[in-house]
């Protein structure tokens, strides 16, 4: 589907040298040091030949990079999508240096993704992709170098294989890969993890606005990972759903719309624009549907120039990875719209991330409750160091977001020599 076109404002790449040229003037770094902060460590481009069922061999394309990592082993996750490409990757690893950092977990940056539509291939093939990426980058990943994790288009199951075909060189490695099953030492509370940040975000910044969660009525473009589970955990909190959407098109409806109804339908392959007691609506009008709070859970670039005067929320909080262009930004800014940041946003599932490997360092398993615990006291402290530099500087979210993540690896790169 692409009703929501993209246009070539909204490339993430630009996105995200916009928001760090802001944070490098407020931090008032030399050209020199922002070009190393910059550019990234190393960039992996390799060919996936699959043999697929029609007997011809589709060849795709898979990318790693590296981009900092001053603070840590790198960590980001791994999207299957036709539209990966280099510089979409260099962009998300990028945004995962900074915001590891920003939450404080000690990890660098990293992105992954091969050029493949997963809906197109068998569970078989897609299995093969995954093993095939796998045996070409492991030599620079390794669970102190580089641990991938879940993104777009790949899941539990394709952690699962990726952990699999690492481990047939290297021996039972659960921390090669974050987001696993829970059969194979993968953590309780990951899945839902980034959408349980998104409404830990949510609710800070609505206690800000003096918003009641009972009384929010939110939309959700993208009900995949991010945004079914912010969707039944904004339900679960008294919040209602008055409109969602994924790559099959969109639905609405006033009297609202049932998230965990609409997870079980999709789940057992029902197609969204066809749940029950919901209207069917063109993807473009999502974004104009009345609401408190609007959750972009898709792709990057979707709110951009053309459409951001359409929405009409109070607040937006950041699911997907840069989703609003800067001029969108602008434009929703001038509006009193307030926004979240993806940076602090969408931290939660890099968090929980963390929690399993720490877990997987030492065999050792936490119940869910605590795994929600501290994710709730790393996201609530985030928040509050974000919110105390955006009003001491007088900046945004974002900007105050970008510098303090910014800030942070600068200092781990110079305390290791790396800066003079
Ligand atoms: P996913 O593959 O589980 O879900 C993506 C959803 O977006 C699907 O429902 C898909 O149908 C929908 N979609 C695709 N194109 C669309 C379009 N044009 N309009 C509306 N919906 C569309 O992926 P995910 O893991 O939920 O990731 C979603 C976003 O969140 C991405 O930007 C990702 O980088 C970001 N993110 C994910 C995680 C994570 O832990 N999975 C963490 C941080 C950020």
């Amino acid at each position: 589907m692409r009703e929501v076109t993209r246009p070539a404002e909204a490339s993430n790449y630009q996105t995200v040298s916009h928001w760090f040229d802001l944070a490098s003037e407020r931090l008032g770094l030399a050209d020199d040091v922002a070009a190393v902060l910059r550019s990234p460590y190393r960039e992996v481009t390799v060919q996936l030949p699959i043999m697929r069922g029609d007997g011809r061999i589709h060849l795709f394309t898979g990318f790693r990079v590296q981009h900092n990592g001053a603070r840590g082993p790198y960590k980001g996750g791994i999207r299957f999508h036709p539209e990966v490409d280099l510089d979409e990757v260099r962009a998300l690893a990028e945004l995962m240096t900074w915001k590891t950092a920003l939450v404080g977990v000690p990890f660098g940056g990293a992105k992954g993704g091969v050029n493949v539509t997963p809906a197109e291939l068998t569970p078989g093939e897609r299995q093969q992709v995954t093993r095939s990426f796998m045996d070409k980058i492991e030599k620079v990943l390794g669970p102190t170098r580089d641990i991938p994790a879940p993104d777009v288009g790949t899941d539990a199951q394709t952690m699962a294989w990726l952990m699999d075909e690492y481990g047939k060189l290297h021996g039972h490695t659960p921390a090669i890969v974050t987001g696993k099953p829970i059969a194979l030492e993968g953590s309780y509370g990951r899945e839902a993890a980034t959408g349980r940040g998104v409404v830990h975000c949510f609710t800070q910044a609505a206690a800000g606005l003096g918003l009641d969660p009972a009384s929010t009525r939110f939309v959700v473009q993208g009900f995949g990972n991010v945004g079914s589970w912010a969707a039944r955990i904004l339900q679960d909190i008294g919040a209602t759903m008055v409109g969602v959407s994924d790559a099959s098109g969109a639905i609405a409806s006033d009297a609202g719309l049932d998230a965990h109804a609409l997870q079980e339908y999709l789940a057992h392959g029902g197609r969204l624009p066809e749940f029950a007691g919901a209207e069917s609506i063109p993807a473009g009008e999502l974004l104009s549907l009345e609401c408190e709070l609007f959750v972009p859970a898709a792709l990057g670039g979707m709110i951009h120039r053309e459409n951001a005067d359409l929405l009409r929320c109070r607040m937006i909080v950041e699911g997907a990875n840069g989703p609003t262009t800067p001029a969108a930004d602008e434009i929703l800014t001038d509006k009193g719209v307030m926004i979240v940041p993806d940076l602090l946003a969408n931290a939660g599932g890099v968090v929980v991330s963390y929690f399993e490997w720490v877990q997987n360092q030492q065999h050792f398993r936490w119940d869910e409750t605590e795994v929600n615990r501290k994710l709730e006291r790393v996201m609530h402290r985030a928040y509050a160091e974000v919110s105390a530099r955006a009003e001491a500087g007088g900046d945004c979210l974002r900007v105050a977001a970008f510098a303090l993540g910014v800030e942070r690896v600068l200092e781990a790169a110079r305390t290791r020599g790396y800066i003079g």
